[in-house]
């Protein structure tokens, strides 16, 4: 089939390139299809660059990725699907084709946001495999089917081109370029949508060739797509190793988690160029271990001469001020870069915590966005310290941002601050 692939991200704080869609065509051809990608993010007309394409292209179908459906934050939250919606009728109404969407933004809630978008097929899990199941399906004449989840098995085999996007306009607008190692996370963080998904690594040598493949066209510095790097310590550890055979020059970023590493991961992550890690944390239900692990790890990172930044989710139902005071005391103590805290919990379909708060009547008081759809396609958040409170609880103590106030992430904060 000839497939139109779009990017509608048009978020800018950083843009982030379509790496999927590098991903998912290069697959798609590589099995037959022929793709047109259209990346929206630097578009003025949106209509006009999908009739553009479409006129040269012809295409039988459209796919849209969604990385996010909203920004995830509170604070100056922005809904994306609307605006996407805008481009699912159009392609619909205006062209007579049929949409397809995935991405991570609609593992949230599949079927809940294909009705939101009036799209008519939804795909998840492996976006490459699914979306290649789906179209065989609608070549074999299969009408009733609309959502297709897939998550393959043993090491990914995928392809990329990254020549499909220019890399120029999101490096001017101060996007980095990202590679990926693996995908899927083992650990349960209630509140995240990546809890228990199924873990496959990627070839090493794949990766690499990607990004010796950007590094040629002039792109240097990077940010790791992986949900957290240090999935398993033995691969991450195996691939700083490769990469700093392959004497690549790059410098990188990346989120982990605590758990799964040592100092020897880190010296191997200083010596390929890794310069800011962000940890992810939350104090949901934390045993004493997970602090000693968050301890060691910021004192490892930093003797190894790499910043390490917090994302901090805090405010889980049941939790007091004073638990929190007690977290503030334990970053003031380890002088992390910085501590991004973030006391609203953007709740989706799938996750239990959701479940927790939806099932006792008390923290629905709590509930911010909450209309009564079950959905929660659009942003419900549960949030019983708000911002105002939390400033009073940061006292101006410059080691603590609250999340959703300015825009950027980690990696732009830091050039901002540097
Ligand atoms: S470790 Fe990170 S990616 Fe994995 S479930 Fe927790 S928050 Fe999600």
């Amino acid at each position: 089939m000839d497939v139109l692939l779009v990017n509608p991200n048009r978020y800018k704080s950083p843009p982030v390139p379509p790496i999927g869609l590098e991903h998912v065509s290069a697959y798609l051809v590589e099995q037959g299809h022929k793709t047109v990608v259209v990346d929206c993010c630097f578009v003025e007309n949106i209509p006009a660059a999908l009739d553009s394409a479409i006129n040269a292209f012809s295409p039988d179908i459209a796919g849209i990725t969604i990385r996010n459906i909203d920004s995830v934050l509170l604070q100056n939250n922005e809904f994306f699907l609307d605006e996407i919606k805008d481009m699912v009728n159009y392609l619909k109404e205006h062209w007579g084709l049929p949409v397809i969407i995935g991405g991570t933004g609609v593992w949230t809630n599949p079927e809940g946001v294909m009705e939101y978008l009036n799209a008519d097929y939804v795909v998840s899990g492996s976006a490459e495999e699914s979306l290649l199941t789906c179209l065989n399906s609608i070549e074999d004449g299969n009408q009733e089917k609309r959502y297709f989840k897939e998550y393959g098995t043993g090491t990914i085999y995928c392809p990329r081109n990254s020549d499909l996007t220019d890399y120029r306009k999101y490096s001017d607008a101060n996007g980095i370029a990202g590679f990926q190692t693996h995908k899927g996370c083992s650990s349960s963080c209630v509140y995240c949508i990546e809890a228990h998904t199924r873990v496959r690594f990627k070839h090493i040598k794949d990766t690499i060739r990607e990004i010796r493949c950007l590094t040629e066209g002039g792109y240097h510095h990077f940010h790791l797509c992986d949900s957290e790097f240090n999935e398993d310590l033995d691969f991450a550890a195996d691939f700083c190793a490769s990469l700093n055979k392959s004497t690549l020059k790059i410098t990188w970023t990346a989120y982990m988690k605590p758990a799964n590493y040592n100092k020897k991961l880190f010296r191997l992550m200083k010596e390929t160029g890794v310069y800011l890690i962000t940890l992810t944390v939350d104090s949901f239900r934390k045993c004493p271990e997970y602090q000693a692990d968050i301890e060691k790890m910021i004192f490892i990172s930093q003797s190894c001469g790499i910043k390490m930044s917090i994302d901090f989710l805090t405010g889980f139902p049941y939790e007091s001020e004073d638990d929190i005071i007690q977290w503030f005391d334990f970053f003031r103590r380890l002088q992390p870069e910085r501590v991004n805290v973030n006391t609203s919990i953007r709740l989706y379909k799938i996750l239990p915590i959701t479940g927790i708060i939806m099932n006792d009547s008390a923290l629905r008081k709590y509930l911010v966005g909450y209309t009564g759809d079950d959905t929660l396609v659009k942003p419900v958040f549960y949030n019983h310290i708000d911002s105002a409170r939390l400033t009073d609880l940061i006292a101006g103590d410059r080691l603590f941002r609250i999340e959703g106030i300015e825009p950027g992430v980690n990696y732009t904060r830091l050039v901002q601050s540097s």
